[in-house]
């Protein structure tokens, strides 16, 4: 099989993984993978949803932004996922979700803390993006600058959506569930100690904003 066949049907297959847990209803959200025969990424375009890609529907664009001929508009979040791929060489695949219990916090200005032992060995920190500052959502700005530090795999964008980035598909897909797993179990937590009034109790070590912006200033 061809390294753009076997892009085409690893990227059709995080899609539909990433439907059917519901990190991504079919509007919206974006991936994308490297390709190794060129200098070039496969992308999901807009408008076509995450358990509706086929190999007949993806784009490929060239790393200088060209995009080849497609029935289909680009992703809006194109620019971001090049930024990502021109700021780093390890990032080799981008799952992009609007997954309701990250975008919850990120919704409320909040960062997803690290709580549990996978998110800390497997993900360390969750910077929150904020806005465009130019107004409207996130571009690669605000995205590729914290990217720029090697230890960050993963994002929360506020009021929007996750990132999680690794050297494959299935990789950033996993960083996908490990994401909106954590914001569910800090969630979970925060009503538990509230309830108990054990708040201040072990406080988790990372995935506060200090980290944060420790790690992208
Ligand atoms: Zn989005």
């Amino acid at each position: 099989m061809s390294d753009i066949d076997a892009k085409k049907d690893a990227l059709i297959a995080t899609a539909k993984r990433c439907f059917e847990l519901r990190l991504q209803t079919n509007a919206g959200g974006n991936l994308s993978v490297r390709l190794e025969s060129q200098d070039a990424i496969l992308i999901k375009p807009s408008g076509v949803g995450f358990n509706e890609c086929n190999r007949d529907n993806l784009q490929v664009v060239h790393m200088d932004g060209r995009i080849e001929q497609s029935p289909h508009k680009p992703s809006k979040d194109l620019g971001f996922h090049l930024g990502l791929y021109r700021t780093r060489e390890d990032i080799r695949a981008i799952v992009h979700c609007h997954s309701p219990w990250a975008t919850g916090y990120a919704s409320a200005g909040l960062e997803i803390p690290c709580l549990t032992v996978q998110s800390i060995e497997k993900i360390g920190r969750i910077p929150l993006i904020p806005m465009s500052s130019r107004g409207g959502p996130q571009t690669e700005h605000e995205i590729s600058p914290v990217f720029s530090d090697s230890r960050i795999v993963a994002a929360v964008l506020a009021n929007h959506g996750t990132i999680g980035v690794g050297p494959s598909l299935m990789s950033a897909q996993y960083l996908a569930e490990i994401i909106e797993e954590t914001a569910q179990v800090a969630c979970l937590r925060d009503v538990l100690a509230t309830v108990h009034g054990t708040h201040g109790h072990a406080l988790p070590r990372f995935g506060k904003v200090e980290d944060a912006l420790a790690s992208v200033t």
